[in-house]
């Protein structure tokens, strides 16, 4: 952490839940919010609650649904200094309903509120002059002018020895539009941690396959990635071809949203801490596992001592799906 803090840029949201499961908002249904929300925030609170120096770019509107974020980030220890307050729009929001599959349906509002007016303003140019790592989230790119923003940052970090972290959690459909596969292609270029998800290791790398998807990763200038894998744990692959599985805590899921989040806020400070990859992925999961044991997408964000007494009462799920296929094939 010594060369400054961990900045991520983008969306602060609150999230209002249906407290029934079952097919989106076309009658009245009980709801439950507004809980403090928006990828980039989820992130950022578990990065500065763990203990790491964290600070967030974004936008904010003048009302409770801004407030209650800004409180909580202050609260658990995030710079909030670069958090701007619109007078004229709300602050963004995302209404989630669980499907009885497991699926979601959301009514947005982010590109009219105020979480599309993130913008390099002073504040948030002072803070990248101080900053020592970016973290880069897919999410945040359904905000046209992010693009920019974050080629200026990336810049402006890497000229000061800084490094940067990319959770490649961009919307499918927006790699279609315009120059995006470009654009998406160079951050990866740009990042030094890669932290993807599911089918995201593919998307970024640009092949399909596990293991060719690591090694085209490492190829591009990657040193590190955390391969997120739900109820099945996490993976650390190095650029010196160490690999390392971490089994998933056994916890019972009551709501998976912002589990990865807390992965990567969990996982970046602690190798900013200068932990090893193994201490880190441990946190990691513990935090993202201990997330999705709570209603509200940044309930379950922890500190140290919170994820050191989850870690010691939560038995772990025996092996990771992939170590299970691979003593499969020694026999
Ligand atoms: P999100 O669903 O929030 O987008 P993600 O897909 O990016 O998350 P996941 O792999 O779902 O990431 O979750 C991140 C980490 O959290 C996992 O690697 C795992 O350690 C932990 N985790 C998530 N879900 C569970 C679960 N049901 N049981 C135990 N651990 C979990
Ligand atoms: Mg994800």
């Amino acid at each position: 952490d010594a060369l400054g803090p961990t900045v991520v840029i983008g969306e602060i949201l609150v999230e209002i839940m249906a407290k029934s499961r079952g097919d989106g908002f076309l009658e009245p249904i009980e709801l439950i919010g507004p809980y403090p929300s928006g990828a980039p925030a989820i992130f950022i609170d578990q990065c500065a609650k763990i203990g790491g120096s964290a600070a967030i770019v974004a936008s904010v509107g003048d009302d409770d649904f801004g407030r209650i974020n800004i409180e909580r980030l202050r609260s658990d220890g995030a710079d909030i200094s670069a958090i701007s307050v619109s007078p004229d729009y709300p602050t963004g929001s995302a209404f989630v309903r669980y499907r009885d599959d497991g699926s979601r349906d959301f009514v947005y509002n982010i590109g009219k509120s105020a979480a599309a007016l993130v913008s390099l303003t002073v504040e948030a140019q002072a803070l990248l002059a101080r900053a020592g790592h970016l973290h880069v989230m897919g999410t945040a790119f359904a905000i046209p002018g992010v693009w920019e923003m974050t080629d200026h940052a990336i810049g402006v970090i890497k000229q000061r020895g800084g490094s940067v972290s990319l959770d490649p959690n961009l919307r499918k459909e927006l790699l279609g539009h315009g120059q995006t596969r470009e654009r998406f292609a160079r951050l990866v270029d740009a990042a030094d941690l890669v932290l993807p998800s599911g089918d995201e290791l593919f998307v970024a790398a640009g092949v399909e396959g596990e293991t060719a998807a690591i090694t085209a990763l490492l190829a591009r200038g990657v040193t590190e990635i955390a391969l997120k894998r739900g109820e099945h744990g996490s993976t650390f692959f190095g650029a010196d071809g160490t690999r390392l599985d971490c089994p998933a805590f056994r916890v019972t899921e009551v709501d998976p949203t912002g589990a990865g989040d807390c992965f990567g806020g969990a996982y970046v400070a602690c190798r900013r801490l200068g932990m090893p990859a193994f201490q880190a992925l441990e946190y990691a999961n513990a935090a993202g596992a201990r997330n999705v044991t709570m209603q509200g997408p940044m309930e379950g964000a922890a500190s140290r001592k919170q994820l050191d007494e989850f870690i010691a009462v939560t038995p772990k799920n025996s092996t990771s799906l992939d170590t299970a296929a691979r003593g499969q094939a020694r026999k």
